[in-house]
């Protein structure tokens, strides 16, 4: 990082410092068509607002089109072949096993986050998920808490303590809309007590997997996080939101998945042990899209096999794309050695999983929601404020804090 007297920079990009409070939130799972949606049902009195007295515009979010490397990105101001994070689990060659991508020894690169707080600012994070919390929170020297955690924050730790009395709610299950409802409950009684200088708070697509654009669950949702946008327009805070990623539905005319399972077909097609199948969506909290996306790696044994084995899977139905790794890196900006051989793209309406038996759908309680490929890459980016040259480039989600920070008015 380096500062002149009101700027500074992170990852080869400058910023202005903030003159009045910033509020960046990543709405996960976010299709622009929810907020549209509860707009149109009249439940979202701010975000309706935003037409006349902000800033409305769409980005397209990182491949793949998930949580972790999208919240990465958005809070460094740069792609996943900067920060390293580009999934929940990657192949690791040295270990020779699977491992989770959510420990901070992963990224690598700093956030503007962490600077700023470093520049002494006050900067405060609110995850619903603690998977991302120490990611987000790498470096930070300020308030850092997720609310599935939020009954064990400690001042050494989390930057504050008693949070559930400060909030006054309760710890909510991490499947609930409740999850996210405390990131903003808290994020309103950190805006109230705290005033910080930047203020980043993320949600949980909880909802989004469940419920489509328009429906009870969805507006309910829209209007709830409404509500405490309305707060924190009141308090004068510079709001920005964006999301990780879009959401679509997954399945046919009668709502069954479409499910390529690709490590059966590699296994059927090649022999056991020719390929194996990646699906970094994996984490820990798969109930309500049973670990299935639209992108998938693949690592091949042999090198002269890597051919063989993406022209099978470019062939098969429900397929949108396959690319060689360094075809992926350049053209999602990916880091090289955390992708696998092959990346593979499945289209709008089908998911890929790796073998059958891998996969517990017990958890779909209604059809499948989902994410991962490149249909799900438009977001939105809207602000309460007008912005002034603004690029007339390809906006991405991971713009958001320069455009809150340098091009608001
Ligand atoms: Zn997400
Ligand atoms: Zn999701």
């Amino acid at each position: 990082m380096t500062q002149t007297s009101n700027q500074f920079t992170v990852n080869t990009r400058s910023y202005r410092l903030p003159s009045r409070p910033v509020v960046i939130v990543c709405i996960d799972g976010c299709e622009q068509e929810y907020i549209n949606q509860a707009v149109q049902a009249g439940v979202a009195p701010f975000f309706a607002s935003l037409r006349d007295k902000g800033t409305v515009l769409t980005g397209d979010c990182v491949m793949p089109s998930f949580t972790n490397p999208n919240n990465l990105s958005i809070v460094t101001g740069a792609p996943p072949s900067v920060h390293g994070i580009c999934g929940n689990f990657f192949f690791d060659p040295e270990q020779q096993a699977e491992v989770l991508m959510n420990d901070a020894r992963y990224l690598r690169a700093p956030s503007v986050l962490a600077a700023l707080a470093d520049l002494g600012k006050k900067v405060a994070v609110v995850t619903a998920k603690d998977k991302l919390r120490s990611l987000l929170g790498h470096g930070l020297r300020g308030i850092c808490f997720s609310a599935e955690k939020a009954a064990d924050t400690t001042l050494a730790d989390n930057g504050i303590e008693d949070v559930l009395q400060k909030v006054g709610l309760p710890v909510p299950s991490v499947y609930s809309a409740d999850l996210s409802e405390f990131v903003f409950a808290a994020g309103v009684t950190l805006m109230k007590s705290e005033r910080p200088d930047l203020m980043y708070l993320s949600t949980t697509d909880y909802i989004q997997h469940k419920f489509a654009p328009g429906t009870d669950g969805a507006n309910d949702f829209y209007a709830m996080m409404d509500r405490y946008l309305v707060q924190l327009d009141a308090m004068g805070a510079l709001i920005g939101l964006t999301a990780d990623h879009g959401m679509n539905a997954k399945t046919d005319a009668l709502g069954r998945p479409n499910i390529v399972f690709l490590q059966d077909v590699l296994d059927k097609d090649l022999g056991d042990g020719t390929a194996r199948v990646l699906l970094p969506i994996t984490d820990p909290y798969v109930v309500h899209h049973g670990a299935l996306g639209s992108y998938a790696t693949v690592y091949v044994k042999h090198a002269a096999d890597t051919a063989r084995v993406a022209a099978l899977i470019a062939a098969l139905p429900g397929i949108e794309r396959v690319l060689g790794r360094s075809e992926a890196a350049a053209s999602f900006e990916l880091p090289p050695d955390r992708i696998g051989d092959l990346v593979v793209l499945s289209e709008r309406l089908t998911v890929i999983g790796t073998s059958a038996s891998q996969h517990d759908l017990s958890g779909l309680t209604v059809p499948l929601r989902s994410h991962g490929g490149m249909s799900e890459q438009r977001v939105p980016l809207l602000f309460n404020c007008v912005l002034s040259d603004v690029p007339a480039t390809r906006l991405r989600n991971f713009d958001i804090l320069s455009l809150a920070l340098n091009h608001a008015a």
